[in-house]
Order: structure tokens, then sequence, then C-alpha cells
């Protein structure tokens, strides 16, 4: 008999940096790779080239793309480099004379074509099938779902629109066509995410598709609706609080989306919001919270929160805290600012010292933690609907998230007991006790 030689697939290193809009990307671009018929290495030893997705949003997050380019090169020595940072392509070839390719972040074409460059692909007719829903980095059991690119606004802190252009939705049909992929290869819960997801359609002027014998809105409100019969958990992430946003509550309480919001607000002071010229900047913000609460009671709200903005006075920072306590939002992440190069703000006046900016932002982490912890106190005797996400085998138990908690920037429920539970799978637990960010329980 013949025997076939099947020829070696050339292997592909990853390191991805950055936020989890960071990550689709990332298995956008190792899913063409698969499709080529690369293989994943998972150390730098036993890759052919090893692909640099980086993070250019903070300093600090350069610095650390820096590093990981530096750390590439001296383990493997073939590097491309792909992500936000590839904008500054002189800065990093300057560093790193070695790198072989510098792309930028959404040039899937580009990167794609520099890895066959790097380590040319074998052409075989047995390479691996990519899987149905494409390659992912989460997870199988929760998938981010990009439903568009850059954004329309222009905040004085930020960067974004610079690195990733204006708002370019995706179409709706073929959000949902991904999605549906998604959950059939076994996604429970869906993560929407974008810049900006209450603007979503804006540059489709909401235009309407076929979908499924009748039409969609590329409309948030809509897109969800869609989202939600597909029977995973609909998660909705960075929502600005426009007026639309209200329609979406009602699907909350119909079951159709998780009653969970991450907006992430920055401020409540109108003078530092308006010096940070945020999107739906308007006051009303407190009452709308208050209805949303009384249409859906166990909404969990998440934001974050820019400290030492430049101007912000003592009496801003008492504002925000005044805001804070009556908000009452459930999970708060705090920032300081940071200067970043190209960003309008770090130009400007009456920059904040750091000693102020450091005891301002221990300030709002100390009362967001008090108010997390009584109300994940409140939780205490409850039963809540808890995805599984690991089980620990050697010490019997599981951890999970209710539907107030998003994976990676939440916090987690701890069972003690997880019996013939596995990760993926939906379980009611009774809670017995709460510390400031986790709950701790028993599957029923
Ligand atoms: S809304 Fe503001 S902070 Fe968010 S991506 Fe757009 S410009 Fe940046």
């Amino acid at each position: 008999m013949k025997t076939v030689t099947l020829p070696k697939a050339p292997r592909v290193g990853l390191v991805s940096l950055g936020c989890p809009k960071a990550l689709v990307d990332s298995e956008r671009i190792m899913t063409k790779l698969r499709s080529d018929g690369y293989d994943m290495s998972p150390d730098y030893a036993g890759a052919d080239v090893v692909l640099v997705n980086t993070c250019g949003f903070l300093d600090s997050a350069k610095a650390e793309s820096l590093e990981a380019i530096g750390e590439a090169i001296a383990e493997n020595g073939r590097v491309v480099v792909t992500g936000c940072m590839g904008k500054e392509a002189d800065l990093i070839r300057e560093r790193f004379p070695a790198v072989l390719a510098v792309t930028g972040p959404q040039q899937y074409e580009e990167v794609v074509a520099a890895v066959h460059d790097a380590a040319p692909p074998s052409a075989s007719p047995f390479t691996d099938l990519v899987p149905e829903a494409g390659l992912k980095l989460t997870p199988r059991h929760y998938s981010y779902l990009k439903i568009s690119e850059g954004c329309n606004h222009r905040c004085a802190f930020c960067i974004i629109p610079h690195l990733r252009g204006d708002l370019q939705s995706r179409r709706p049909d073929a959000i949902l066509r991904e999605a549906e992929k998604l959950v059939a290869a076994g996604t429970k819960e869906l993560l929407v995410i974008s810049q900006d997801t209450s603007a979503y359609g804006l540059d489709l002027k909401h235009a309407s598709w076929s979908w499924k014998g009748g039409e969609v809105r590329a409309h948030m409100t809509d897109l969800v609706r869609e989202l939600g019969k597909l029977g995973a958990w609909v998660r909705l992430h960075y929502v600005y609080p426009y007026p639309h946003v209200d329609k979406v509550i009602p699907l909350m309480a119909e079951g159709l989306l998780l009653p969970y919001l991450d907006i992430p607000f920055q401020h409540a002071s109108p003078k530092v919001l308006k010096a940070m010229k945020r999107p739906a900047n308007e006051a009303k913000v407190l009452q709308r919270l208050r209805e949303w609460r009384e249409i859906v009671p166990d909404i969990a709200v998440r934001s974050s929160f820019v400290v030492g903005f430049p101007g912000e006075t003592d009496e801003d920072f008492d504002y925000l805290l005044k805001w804070l306590e009556e908000a009452q939002l459930d999970r708060v992440g705090a920032f300081k600012f940071e200067p970043v190069e190209g960003a309008e703000a770090t130009a400007m006046p009456d920059q904040v010292p750091g000693e102020v900016k450091q005891e301002r932002y221990e300030r709002v982490m100390a009362l967001s933690a008090q108010i997390s912890a009584d109300k994940l106190a409140a939780k205490v005797g409850k039963t809540l609907d808890v995805l599984i996400d690991a089980v620990d085998p050697e010490i019997g138990g599981a951890t999970g998230r209710s539907k107030a908690d998003a994976p990676e920037i939440d916090g987690e429920v701890h069972l003690r007991d997880a019996g013939s539970l596995r990760p993926g799978d939906l379980t009611s637990v009774k809670i017995e006790d709460s510390d400031e960010h986790d709950l701790f329980g028993v599957p029923l």
C-alpha cells in the first residue's frame, strides 16, 4: 500500500494583547490562517513565526506591547506585529529592526499576507478543516460578537477614532449568521462588543436586510431582539446612554437580553463630562437608572470612570462620589487619567498631580467596593442561574457567573461542590455567602 506523507503545517504563535475587541481580531486572523493550513503553536520554540497583536490605547499598553514584541524577538526571532500599535510602525521598526512586518488594526489581509511571506503555507489537501464557527480564543461556551468598528465621537482622552477610524457597522444579517453558527458550535453566551454599541447602524442609516423570511434593521434594538431568539445569553457592552437605550430595557424584561448593561459613564460632573467631550452627556441618568430598575428590578449596571482628568477640582470629584452613592452601580472600574500621545486632553491645562489622582482613585474604589459588597450580600439566600466557566477536579469545586457577571471584568460565583457539572453548563445555585466581588453557593 502506498503511504502518503503529509507536509508539515507551518506553525504560528500568537500573543494577543489588549481589550476583547482585539481578541476578536486575533480570532479572525487565526481562523483565516487555519483555513490556509497553519497550525497554532502554544510556545515560542515551536513556532515558525510569532504574531503579536498589540494594544496602543494608553501609554502603559504601548509599553506592554513593546515589551511583548521584544520578548517574541528574543525567544523566536521571526515576528509579525499587528493591531492598534501598528499605526506606529516607525517606532516599532526603530526599536526592533528585526521585525518582519508591521500592519495596523483591521488590516486582516495584510497581516495574513505577512504571515504567508514569513512562513509559506504548505499546499496540502489534507490540512485541517476550520471549525464551522471559526477559531475561538475564548472558551467554547462564550463568544465575543463584534458588531462594528471605529467610532464617530472624539472624546478628549481617546485615540481610538484615530487608530480605528469612524463608525463602520457590520450588516445585521452577517452578525446574526455569525451568532447562529457560534450558538450551533456550543456558545451559551454572546457578548456584544463595539466602541459604541448604541450607535450601531447609524452609518448604514439603519437600513433593513432580509432575515429569516422577514427583515432586520441595522439598529441596536432590532439586532438584539433577533440575537435574543437564538437561545443563548446575550450581554451588551459599551452602551452609551442615548435615549433609545430605554427601548432595550423591555427586552430584558421579556428574557431576550440579559439584565445587564455596561455603560462607560467615565464621570458624573457635567463640567468634566463636557471637557471630556463625552457622547450622551445628559443630566437625567440617575432618573433613568431608577426607571430601568422599576422595569427590570435585578438589572446589573457596570461602568468605568476616569479620575484626575485635567481640570477636575475637589468639587467635581465630590460630585462624582455623591453621584456614585446615589447611582448604586453594581460594578465599577476606575482609571487614573493617563496622558496619551495624540489625545486632546494630553495638552490640556490644569493637569492633576499624580498623588491627587491616586488618592481619588482609592476613594472611588473603596466606595465602589462597599456598594458592591452590600449589593452582593443582598443576594445571599437567593437562587441564581449560573453559567459554569471552570471545574477544578482536584478540589471538586467550580466557578461560574450569574447573569450579573461578564467574564474577565466582573465577579464570579464559586461552588464548593461541582458534582457532575462541566464548563458551559447552566445551573441553579443557592447563594450562601458573599464578599466584595464574588458570591459563594451550592448547586441545587
Ligand atoms: S466613544 Fe469616546 S472613548 Fe469611546 S471609542 Fe469613541 S472616542 Fe473613544
